[in-house]
């Protein structure tokens, strides 16, 4: 079975595009097929882009800490050629901490759900207790959506798959790292 890349994770990608755009996904998939450290040159000639902007990628995975490069004088030409590496244990420490609050907010959201009787808007994120949607008819004062019950059994399912989706990740993404 071929390795899988951790790129395939949607909290990866997340993560990875939030940091530094759709192509730092590509990047990162291109470092780790490479195993050795790849030199922003490599990177740029294999994703068709230019270097420059593979540059501007990587400094912001470095400023992050996904990324780390070493620096060596070509002894040709005097320059400095930099090869970069991608950090996965970096990758799964950011993805961890943040999950762990994300975590911790669904939870919540699903005991209180449960516990309570709360109505959303349909629309907007206006949330209200039952009876003061019923005081507004269902219909959310900010902006006239309909407010249904956020206390049904699919709301409750669709935040235990959330939730079990990401512990689910969070265990693979400790596996790869
Ligand atoms: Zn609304």
């Amino acid at each position: 079975m071929p390795k899988k890349s951790i790129t395939e994770l949607v909290l990866v990608r997340d993560l990875l595009d939030t940091v530094g755009g759709q192509d730092a996904i590509e990047l990162v998939k291109i470092c780790e097929k490479k195993k050795k450290m790849a030199t922003d040159e490599e990177i740029s000639k294999k994703m068709k882009k230019k270097v420059t902007d593979i540059r501007a990628i990587l400094n912001k995975l470095h400023y992050r800490g996904i990324a780390c490069y070493q620096k060596s004088r070509n002894q040709k030409t005097g320059w400095y050629n930099y090869t970069w590496e991608i950090k996965k244990d970096r990758i799964a420490e950011i993805i961890g901490e943040q999950q762990e609050e994300n975590l911790e907010k669904l939870t919540q959201k699903k005991n209180l759900e449960a516990d309570y009787c709360f109505f959303d808007c349909n629309q907007c994120n206006e949330r209200a207790v039952f009876e003061i949607a019923a005081e507004y008819n269902f219909i959310c004062p900010g902006c006239g959506g309909s407010m249904t019950s956020a206390n049904d059994p699919s709301r409750q399912k669709e935040l235990s798959g959330k939730i079990k989706k990401i512990e689910k990740e969070l265990e693979i993404l400790q596996k790869m790292k």
